[in-house]
């Protein structure tokens, strides 16, 4: 279908977009987004959408939001010069360093902001879920710094092969449920932290982690993780005198990825890259490049794109990054790409893992497996196009992934 805009609608959508736009007052960006959940959640999440326009309006909040930031997360995170890589690469490489914020990734931006608006809206108790822990780890921490009592989903699978998150969170005084039904994993885990916000809508917040779900999240989650670009794009100008010629970000939910891009969306001569987990190759099953093959359908609450088989059941996906390994991904992603704004690529497993090594080798950071999509994204547009300067979202540290991480030590002992 998304071949089916016309020149006209991409560019008719396009200036709409940068006009700011979108979302527009159903939650839709062009055709994408919206409020698909039961009668009992819409007038929770209305709640929700009436007190995020007024707190993000109210200069209180914002003022309480941005001395956070500072002093909690450590905020403003540095752009690196990654002298290393641009050499190797031919290229001049600038690093945006979300590994430096509390709690290792750019996630804190979001659980942070949610946290004190569940606050702002009175909320006794948050509620979220998390797959590889790592959205659990930074909402038990945002709570703990607002003084509100959160409770974690996680699929009973990843409590297992998770542990020491699930440790970080009880240690930052969360509840963590380990849910037994369905698949064990991350979609179960959504499906019983819904479960439970529905039971409890009055008196809970659903507090969720990516650029996806119902309206307003995917508004929401982006304006309080566009701060990693505005950031950027004004760290560049200072370093560099101009713009980069391209930015990378990877994209699972596509939280990291917007808010980097935001900013730089009206910067017409940037060109923008999301990176999406090619896995093990481009078979249904083995890979999670959502927007590369998927089709739009419905899923958790918003119409996107979504890997899905042929008869529309929602497929499994595959990632040796498990903050990618997600069968949907957020609307706005999806009107970005059809209209052409926003170009996606993705690598494969052994790609990110290499650019990984590089990055550890060539610039002393470790960074998290999903952060190394962008990295190996990047490296393969320097081949093409040398000389250029390219601003790379490192959107976390790999500390986390040492497991992972361990299982391949012998193709680096050489
Ligand atoms: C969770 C995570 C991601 C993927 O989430 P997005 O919403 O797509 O940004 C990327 N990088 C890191 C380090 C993560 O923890």
């Amino acid at each position: 279908m998304l071949s089916e805009f016309s020149e006209a609608e991409r560019s008719r959508l396009l200036s709409e977009l940068l006009a700011g736009r979108f979302p527009d007052e159903h939650g839709r960006f062009g055709p994408f987004g919206g409020r698909y959940a039961p009668e009992t959640l819409i007038t929770a999440l209305e709640r929700i959408t009436e007190g995020m326009h007024a707190a993000l309006a109210d200069s209180g909040f914002k003022a309480t939001l941005d001395g956070e930031l500072a002093e909690w997360v450590g905020r403003p995170t540095p752009l690196t010069a990654a002298r290393g890589l641009s050499r190797r690469w031919g290229a001049e490489v600038w690093l945006k360093r979300e590994d430096l914020a509390h709690t290792g990734a750019h996630k804190i931006n979001n659980a942070l902001g949610q946290a004190l608006l569940a606050q702002r809206l009175g909320a006794r108790r948050v509620i979220a879920e998390t797959g590889a822990g790592q959205h659990g780890v930074a909402t038990a921490a945002a709570c703990a710094r607002v003084g509100i009592p959160c409770v974690v989903y996680m699929g009973a699978v990843d409590v297992k092969r998770q542990s020491p998150n699930v440790d970080r969170m009880y240690q930052l005084g969360a509840r963590v449920e380990a849910v037994e039904s369905g698949d064990r994993t991350l979609r179960a885990a959504i499906d019983e932290a819904f479960r439970a916000w529905v039971a409890d809508p009055e008196e809970s917040y659903y507090l969720l982690g990516s650029a996806v779900g119902p309206h307003p999240y995917p508004y929401l989650v982006r304006q309080l993780q566009s701060v990693i670009g505005r950031e950027a794009r004004e760290q560049c100008v200072a370093r560099t005198g101009g713009l980069p010629d391209a930015a990378f970000a990877c994209v699972g939910g596509g939280s990291n990825a917007i808010g980097l891009f935001h900013p730089f969306l009206a910067d017409t001569s940037v060109r923008l890259v999301g990176v999406e987990a090619g896995g093990r190759g481009a078979g249904l099953g083995d890979n999670a490049a959502t927007l590369a093959t998927g089709r739009p359908g419905v899923l958790h609450g918003s119409y996107s794109m979504l890997l899905q088989d042929p008869d529309g059941q929602v497929q499994e996906t595959h990632s040796v990054s498990a903050g990618l390994d997600y069968p949907g991904v957020g609307p706005e992603h999806a009107l970005l790409k059809a209209i052409g704004r926003v170009e996606y690529t993705s690598c494969t497993d052994d790609e990110a893992l290499d650019a990984l090594w590089e990055c550890c080798r060539a610039e002393g950071i470790l960074p998290a497996i999903e952060s190394s999509h962008a990295l190996a994204g990047a490296r393969a547009f320097a081949r093409e196009h040398t000389g250029t300067r390219l601003l790379i979202g490192l959107s976390g540290r790999g500390d986390k992934d040492m497991p992972t991480l361990s299982q391949f030590i012998d193709r680096i002992r050489s």
